[in-house]
C-alpha cells in the first residue's frame, strides 16, 4: 500500500518562527510517518522578492533545514527539498501559467496582502505577481494529497485546486487535487499585535532565538494599549499575549480563568507575560537544544538535504513524464518496454 503524500515549505527568508510551529511544523511531525512527506525549501519562491539579496536566502536554506531537524522532523521519515534544485517545478509553472488570468492573480487575497505590504504598488516583480502558480507546480509536482499550511495559504491551495481541474480536464487525469489542513492556530499574531506573525515584518519569536532573546521579546509585545494599570479591566480579544496562551498553554482551563481575571482587572500585563515566558519555553527549551546538536553537524545537514533533494527530484520527473505525455510534449519518449525486467 502507498501512503498518501504531503507537501509543505518555507520560503528560506529567515529562520522559521513559532507562527510556522503552530500553523504547520506541529502538523508535519504529527503525521510525517503516516503520510510520504516532502518539504520544500522554496528557495525559488524567497527570490521573488528577494531576488537583490540571493546570499541571504541561500545562508537560510541551511537554517530552515536545522529548524526542520530542530522540531522533529525525521529526514528517514521526510523528505526535505531544495526547490531550486528541480528544475521541473520551474517546467511546470510555465504550463500552468496559460490555465490562469491576469485578472484572476490579481484577486488573490494574500498576493494582494503582501503586495501592500512590501509597498510594490504598481511595480510588482512578475515572479511575484504569479508565485501563487508556482506554488501550485510546487505541490502537483509531487502529487501531494494534503498541506499542512497556515490559512494565509487558503488562496494558494484553491488556486492550485483549480488548476489541476483545467488541467485534468484539458488533457489527461495525471495531476493530483489537493486539500488544505490548516493547524490548530490558523493564524499567529505578530508581537507587534499585527494580524501575522512574519519573518518578513520583524515581528516573530524564532525558534532559534535564545532563552534570553525570548524574555526580552515577551517582556515588549504589544497588549491592550488601555490596560494601563493592574486594577484596570483588560481586552483579551486582540491581545497576541492571550494569542499565544491559546496556541501553546496546555492548560485549556487556566487559559480561560486568567482571560476572565484580565477582563475584570487585577491582573498585570507583567505577571500574564511571566507566564506566557514559562509556556514558551516549555516548548522552546527542547527545540533548542536539539537545534544547536544538529548545528554542530553541518556537514550531515547538509548531506540530508542533498539526499532529499535527489530523491524529491525523482518524483518530480515521473509528474513530469506524466504532464509531457498529457501535453503531447513527449516527442522523444522512449516506448515503454512490454515486458520490464525489474
Ligand atoms: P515571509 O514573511 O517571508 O513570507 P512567513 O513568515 O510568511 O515568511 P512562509 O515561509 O511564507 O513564512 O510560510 C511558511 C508556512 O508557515 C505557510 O504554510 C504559512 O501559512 C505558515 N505561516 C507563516 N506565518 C504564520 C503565522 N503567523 N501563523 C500561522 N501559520 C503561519
Ligand atoms: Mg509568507
Amino acid at each position: 500500500m502507498t501512503k498518501p503524500r504531503i507537501l509543505t515549505g518555507d520560503r528560506p527568508t529567515g529562520p522559521l518562527h513559532i507562527g510556522h510551529y503552530v500553523g504547520s511544523l506541529r502538523n508535519r511531525v504529527a503525521l510525517q510517518h503516516e503520510y510520504e512527506t516532502y518539504v520544500l525549501l522554496a528557495d525559488v519562491q524567497a527570490l521573488t522578492d528577494n531576488f537583490e539579496h540571493p546570499q541571504k536566502v541561500r545562508d537560510n536554506v541551511l537554517e530552515v533545514a536545522l529548524d526542520y531537524l530542530a522540531v522533529g522532523l525525521d529526514p528517514r521519515a521526510a523528505t526535505f527539498v531544495i526547490q531550486s534544485q528541480v528544475p521541473e517545478i520551474a517546467e511546470l509553472t510555465v504550463f500552468y501559467l496559460n490555465l490562469v488570468t491576469v485578472s484572476h492573480l490579481r484577486q488573490n487575497p494574500t498576493v494582494k496582502t503582501e503586495i501592500a505590504q512590501k509597498g510594490f504598488g504598481e511595480a510588482v516583480p512578475a515572479g511575484f505577481f504569479v508565485y501563487p502558480v508556482s506554488q501550485a507546480a510546487d505541490i502537483t509536482a509531487f502529487g501531494a494529497n494534503l498541506v499542512p499550511v497556515g490559512d494565509d495559504q487558503l488562496p494558494m491551495i484553491e488556486q492550485t485546486r483549480e488548476i489541476v481541474r483545467r488541467f485534468n480536464h484539458l488533457y489527461a487525469p495525471v495531476l493530483v487535487e489537493p486539500k488544505a489542513l490548516v493547524g490548530e492556530t490558523a493564524r499567529l499574531p505578530g508581537l507587534d499585535g499585527r494580524a501575522k506573525m512574519s519573518k518578513s515584518l520583524g515581528n516573530a519569536i524564532f525558534l532559534s532565538d535564545s532563552a534570553d532573546e525570548v524574555a526580552r521579546k515577551v517582556r515588549g509585545m504589544y497588549t491592550d494599549p488601555n490596560h494601563l494599570r493592574v486594577e484596570d479591566p483588560g481586552t483579551v480579544e486582540g491581545n497576541p499575549v492571550f494569542a499565544y496562551l491559546d496556541a501553546f498553554d496546555p492548560d485549556k482551563a487556566g487559559v480561560q480563568t486568567l482571560k476572565d481575571h484580565y477582563r475584570r482587572g487585577g491582573l498585570g500585563d507583567v505577571r500574564v507575560k511571566r507566564h506566557l515566558l514559562e509556556v514558551l519555553e516549555a516548548t522552546l527549551a527542547p527545540i533548542r537544544g536539539r537545534r544547536a546538536e544538529f548545528a554542530r553537524d553541518r556537514v550531515g545537514v547538509e548531506a540530508i538535504v542533498r539526499d532529499g533533494t535527489e530523491r524529491g527530484r525523482e518524483v518530480a520527473a515521473g509528474t513530469m513524464r506524466a504532464v509531457r505525455g498529457a501535453m503531447r510534449l513527449d516527442y522523444f519518449a522512449r516506448v515503454p518496454d512490454p515486458m520490464p525486467t525489474a
